[in-house]
């Protein structure tokens, strides 16, 4: 039976990427070797590496002031490298979620945090707006998309200062102003590759800026210096990584990404809005297009472990939601095809006629 999968993370990947990298690791462009057993230092995979960099450059519009890396250590590792490199006495954060709060915890590590918002109350349901970020902080550090919420970001606030921004979930979804950014970081898991890479667009000047000594291996400068060759970069990660950049590329780019990610979430929220069963639960303008939450509606709530087992039984695998909000979370990254998502729609109707 046909599986869809709507994972949250690690999550779908394209079949070219998949395919090619079964291939690779068989027999990696033509040496006779598997794709695990050759040297990060050879020419071929080196190749792959600055192929992989060019490519975030030109799908992203990475400007020249900027250097792509790749790293170990998830995203979570960002946390600490984040204010380690770039935290010289204060940082504003926006708490929308976990992951912004692991964040805001590493980040206290290194100075004064000033949260300058946060939903938690509401449960992360919404992306709070009306703050003031004080121009004395050494950069605003926002979570695009909340990858356990189901909320994003859709206008990327305006402030005086360089942002800082994990898009692990939503990175390649759409166009971004990468010149706003000191850093901005995404674990491969979400949108792009098997977990164990962690992209990182940094600008270059603002690197070496503390008066801190940062261990080697957790200052930017170093990988950025050695072209993610200071140390053994994780080889089968990255060369994935390199398969979904030329699918995003050979399909149009982040704009018709942009596009069909759009019409994704519209067909997917539309029946959520539709159906008697379900309910959405972020905030209408900050519904994310990538994570999409929904529990039962008041009066079906004791529906939900049917619904559960009657979606496992069409195929759908990975609905369930988060702990922390409960019901289900259909994730729809960029390698979700727009008939996956019908098939969910239609399931969710099948489901509502039984009722
Ligand atoms: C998944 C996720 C993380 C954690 O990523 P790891 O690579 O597991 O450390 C951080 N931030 C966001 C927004 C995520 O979705």
């Amino acid at each position: 039976m046909k599986k869809y999968n709507f994972y949250a993370g690690p999550s779908i990947l394209s079949q070219y990427t998949i395919k090619n990298t079964a291939d690779a690791i068989l027999d990696f462009a033509n040496t006779g070797l598997s794709l695990m057993e050759v040297s990060h230092r050879s020419k071929e995979f080196v190749a792959v590496c600055d192929e992989a960099r060019n490519l975030v450059k030109e799908l992203l519009d990475v400007p020249s002031t900027h250097d792509t890396i790749f790293l170990g250590g998830g995203a979570s590792m960002q946390f600490c490298m984040v204010p380690y490199n770039f935290l010289k006495k204060k940082a504003s954060y926006l708490d929308t979620g976990t992951w912004a709060s692991k964040a805001i915890k590493e980040a206290k590590l290194f100075g004064e945090v000033n949260v300058v918002a946060s939903s938690k109350e509401k449960n992360y349901t919404f992306i709070p707006k009306n703050y003031t970020v004080p121009d004395d902080s050494d950069y605003f550090h926002i979570t695009t998309n909340n990858t356990i919420y189901g909320t994003q970001i859709h206008n990327i606030p305006k402030v005086n200062i360089p942002l800082a921004a994990d898009m692990s979930s939503d990175i390649f979804s759409r166009p971004i102003d990468v010149s706003k950014y000191d850093v901005i970081y995404a674990g491969a898991q979400k949108n792009l590759a098997p977990a164990g890479v962690t992209i990182v667009i940094v600008r270059k000047d603002a690197l070496n800026s503390t008066d801190r000594p940062i261990p080697t291996m957790l200052n930017y400068m170093t990988h950025v210096e050695k072209e993610s060759m200071f140390n053994t970069p994780p080889v089968v990660p990255v060369f994935a990584a390199l398969q979904t950049l030329k699918w995003y590329k050979e399909n149009g780019g982040i704009t018709a990404m942009q596009k069909k990610n759009e019409e994704k979430a519209a067909v997917l929220y539309n029946e959520i809005d539709r159906n008697k069963l379900f309910k959405g639960t972020a905030e209408t303008e900050d519904r994310s297009r990538m994570n999409v939450c929904f529990v039962m509606n008041d009066e079906y709530k004791e529906l939900e472990a049917e619904f559960t087992t009657f979606a496992v039984a069409a195929g759908m695998v990975g609905i369930k939601g988060h702990r922390s909000v409960g019901g289900f979370r259909a994730s729809i990254y960029n390698a979700m095809p727009l008939d996956s998502v019908k098939a969910l729609v239609r399931t969710m109707h099948d489901f509502e006629r039984q009722h």
